[in-house]
């Protein structure tokens, strides 16, 4: 039968073509590197680590990325395989030797009779005969390809470069001093949780951004573009050290209930369906992630904010997720192309894997004729693929790694009525997870 065609010898596209040949099905792998290389890649090899050797916490009790270890081991992940393989001590996280990896993945990869593996570049739209298409060409997608995509999404759905403001699980905000409430009570009274400053909070507040530390772009990176209005916000306070107070964080239009007039505020919205995720608003930073962690804690309500995600500003090529792709990561605009990887708004090694992985076994299953279910969004893979393909919103759309706050709430009492809290809440998320992940991979294993 006719091959399916992957974009993208990365993590997610070598995912994508070993899912896709297990079932039989013949895969041709498009890498265009050595002919042509990214400006983060320093090699040839597939499913090459950009930057850390390190696929974060192994811990798959207590925490989401590792339960998706967990998830895509138990489905087969060839990039889980071979980081077993090539593990390094690294304590409770999955670390490997990046070179040894590498080898591995191809290794494993062209040992298939089914993949053929093509050292080109895709320049643009592939062409018309490929009937079946995964682009995984990543955050730095070549140029021609990128286009094309932006053609067929419309230009302002793809992104070239992100820009994060942090973002905070609710159930961390101190709701005595936060309160919600939107600007000159414009639509929904719950579209804002505003945190209050007096004039010497946002002073020490000001005082502080300024000293953090910040990441250095990378000279590749250098020509990144500062939008006015998309500034980060340390640049913003040493245009003037009122600037803030009179843009992002202005007061006006609000009221504390709980003190006098702030001098300052710092709004949050919601930024996933299920509520359970605020962004701090207007907050994209380049400061170093601990010192966003002590600084942003300054905040009166925000003193014991647990964040999903922290703030920062990268070259990353990215689609609106939840607005072009439908629920089986195929592009609307083109069906026989879909998207996987870091392309499709998600973020990191193991993530950008987990939508490859779930992109082949789509693939695959479309070209067998069969139906497969999505996974339940109370597990890992479940909730990243939930996030680019519905669930993020897409107003602030911006790249984001698996985190408990994008699973439905667990609930917070066990099964004796007691209180769960902290890490034995985690916990539940864990458990559910795992108790509705084994039917899924059943079901799919029957099907594919
Ligand atoms: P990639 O792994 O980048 O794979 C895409 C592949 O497509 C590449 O091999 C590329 O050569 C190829 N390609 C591109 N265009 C074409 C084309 N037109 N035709 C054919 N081939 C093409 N995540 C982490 O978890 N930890 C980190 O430390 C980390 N550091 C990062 C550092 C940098 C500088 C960047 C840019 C990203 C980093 N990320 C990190 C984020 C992300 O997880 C990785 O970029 C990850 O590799 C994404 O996987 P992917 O498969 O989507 O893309």
């Amino acid at each position: 039968s006719q091959p399916i065609h992957v974009i993208g010898g990365g993590l997610a596209g070598c995912e994508a073509a070993w899912q896709i040949a297990r079932r039989d099905i013949p895969v041709v792998l498009h890498e265009m590197r050595p002919h042509r290389t990214t400006p983060a890649h320093q090699t040839d090899g597939l499913a090459e680590l950009v930057c850390s050797n390190s696929l974060r916490s192994d811990d798959a009790e207590y925490n989401a990325v590792g339960l998706l270890h967990a998830e895509l081991r138990q489905a087969g992940s060839l990039i889980m395989q071979a980081a077993d393989e090539c593990k390094v001590p690294a304590g409770g996280a999955l670390a490997v030797d990046r070179e040894g990896f590498s080898v591995r993945v191809g290794q494993k990869l062209t040992a298939l009779p089914q993949v053929t593996v093509i050292r080109e570049e895709v320049a643009g739209l592939p062409p018309a005969d490929w009937d079946s298409v995964v682009i995984a060409t990543g955050p730095l997608t070549s140029e021609p390809l990128a286009q094309a995509i932006g053609g067929l999404t419309g230009e302002e759905q793809l992104s070239f470069f992100d820009a994060i403001a942090p973002i905070v699980h609710k159930d961390s905000i101190d709701f005595s001093k936060a309160w919600y409430q939107s600007r000159y009570d414009k639509g929904d009274g719950t579209d804002y949780i505003n945190c209050p400053l007096s004039k010497e909070q946002y002073h020490g507040f000001i005082d502080a951004l300024l000293e953090g530390a910040r990441v250095a772009f990378h000279e590749w990176e250098k020509d990144t573009p500062y939008f006015e209005g998309c500034l980060p916000i340390e640049v913003m306070a040493e245009r003037g050290r009122e600037t803030l107070a009179f843009g992002p964080m202005k007061p006006v239009g609000l009221t504390d209930p709980n003190g006098p007039k702030p001098h300052a505020i710092i709004q949050l919205r919601q930024d996933n369906a299920l509520g359970t995720l605020w962004n701090m608003v207007g907050f994209q930073t380049k400061l170093r992630h601990a010192d966003q962690v002590r600084v942003f804690r300054m905040i009166p309500g925000l003193e014991g904010a647990e964040f999903a995600r922290l703030g920062g500003m990268h070259r990353n090529t990215f689609v609106k997720g939840p607005l072009v792709l439908d629920g089986s990561l195929r592009l609307k605009a083109s069906p026989r192309i879909r998207l996987a990887g870091q392309i499709t708004g998600c973020e990191g090694y193991v993530e950008s894997t987990a939508i490859g992985l779930l992109a082949g076994l789509f693939a695959a299953a479309e070209r067998l004729e069969r139906d497969i279910p999505a996974p339940p969004v109370t597990t890992a893979l479940g909730a990243i693929l939930a996030h680019v393909t519905g669930g993020g919103m897409v107003e602030t759309y911006q790249p984001m790694n698996v985190n408990f706050g994008l699973f439905p709430p667990a609930p917070e009492r066990d099964e004796r009525g007691k209180r769960v809290k902290g890490r034995d809440r985690k916990r539940l998320y864990t458990v559910r997870a795992a108790a509705d992940y084994a039917p899924w991979l059943s079901s799919i294993s029957s099907i594919l």
